[in-house]
């Protein structure tokens, strides 16, 4: 068996330990004779599985009681859609436009009310965020929506807009559990599991209680509901088990760390080391703004076209893999999340040094 350094940018590394213990479960979790996969959700076991992953996320997180947790299903784009379903009340929703996943979200909430971009950086491909002291949001925004972390351009927020008392929705799919965060300025946060904590298709969401309400048309689906989803424990249906099951090794291989504060030291490390070398090579460059710079997903290019194609080819064949930039950009990425390990970054830094001294 030979593992490689994988840069992806989702579905993700996620860290060794994790999957190893997985894997010794796998035929028998917990002498239940059955695997995780094959148990009801109904059942005394598997309740305990996610009431712990929901107890070790309130301890990483510091999640304050008034706000819920919810572990459901359709990734983060699921989100797009029910945050406005749920959420708009009045009809109206600010949105900053700050990447990719953003655009999307806004183009999906404009299907169910008045939705203002409010800030964007569109007009240099999202090489930067925009900044957060000259927005000024609707007083009647039901809320206002950013997505902490883009992950296709590779830049991040380093400072939270002050909304006042209208709610702050983050999607934080990209970065979610790389440091600290202060869950108390958010209405909500919702991240999809594949970039940083577990497998596709699980999402999850911790809301303010305050923001959950009956009062919904009749023909919201009652899949989209967080009112449902909260009264159900996450279980108005069979949820992800398997996936929140493996969220919940993530969560306990985090606080067996140190937790957020020595994930994100590392993190920081991590992506120091590729920055640096990039600010100094004649040969590649990072693409966006130093200041607003991702800790999760770094975006470079070298010289040319030909030259970057070569870069990724010869990367793979050396056991680094996944270092295409999105199709939309071009170039690299080399997505370093929580579980990439410091020396993996090291490795490829080593790599670029060489790759570039013979090119
Ligand atoms: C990947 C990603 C999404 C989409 O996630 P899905 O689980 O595929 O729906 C949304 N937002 C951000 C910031 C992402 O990185």
């Amino acid at each position: 068996m030979k593992r490689v350094y994988n840069f992806s940018a989702g579905p993700a590394i996620l860290p060794e330990e994790v999957l190893m213990e997985a894997a010794s479960e796998m035929l028998d979790y917990h002498n239940s004779g059955m695997s995780v996969m094959e148990m009801s959700h109904r059942s005394k076991i598997y309740q305990g599985i996610i009431d712990e992953a929901e107890k070790d996320l309130r301890t990483l997180l510091n999640i304050p009681d008034n706000y819920k947790v919810l572990f459901l299903q359709g990734g983060a784009t699921v989100q797009f859609s029910m945050v406005p379903l749920n959420l708009l009340k009045h009809g109206k929703a600010d949105y900053i436009i700050s990447g990719h996943w953003a655009k999307k979200a806004y183009e999906e909430a404009k299907k169910y009310g008045e939705i203002r971009k409010v800030a964007s950086s569109e007009d240099k491909m999202f090489s930067y965020i925009p900044n957060v002291k000259q927005m000024v949001f609707d007083q009647e925004a039901d809320y206002v929506f950013m997505t902490d972390n883009n992950t296709i351009y590779g830049t991040k927020f380093y400072e939270y807009p002050d909304t006042g008392s209208i709610p702050l929705v983050n999607d934080a799919s990209s970065s979610f559990l790389s440091e600290p965060m202060d869950v108390s300025k958010f209405g909500m946060i919702f991240a999809g599991a594949q970039k940083n904590v577990g497998p596709a298709g699980t999402v999850i969401v911790i809301i303010r209680e305050d923001l959950i309400t009956k009062e919904l048309p009749a023909y919201t689906p009652i899949m989209l509901r967080y009112d449902i989803q909260a009264e159900n424990g996450s279980m108005y249906n069979t949820p992800p088990t398997y996936g929140i099951y493996l969220c919940g090794k993530v969560f306990k291989w985090l606080l067996n760390m140190g937790g957020l504060e020595a994930i994100q030291k590392r993190n920081i490390q991590k992506a120091n080391m590729l920055y640096d070398y990039l600010d100094q090579s004649k040969m590649f460059f990072g693409t966006v703004e130093k200041k607003s710079r991702s800790l999760m997903n770094v975006c470079f290019k070298s010289t040319s076209q030909e030259l970057d194609e070569k870069f990724v080819k010869e990367a793979k064949e050396h056991g680094f893999d996944n270092l295409k930039g999105h199709r939309s950009v071009g170039g690299m990425r080399a997505s370093i999340y929580n579980a990439m390990p410091v020396e993996g970054v090291k490795a490829l830094v080593d790599f670029m040094r060489e790759f570039e001294k013979n090119n």
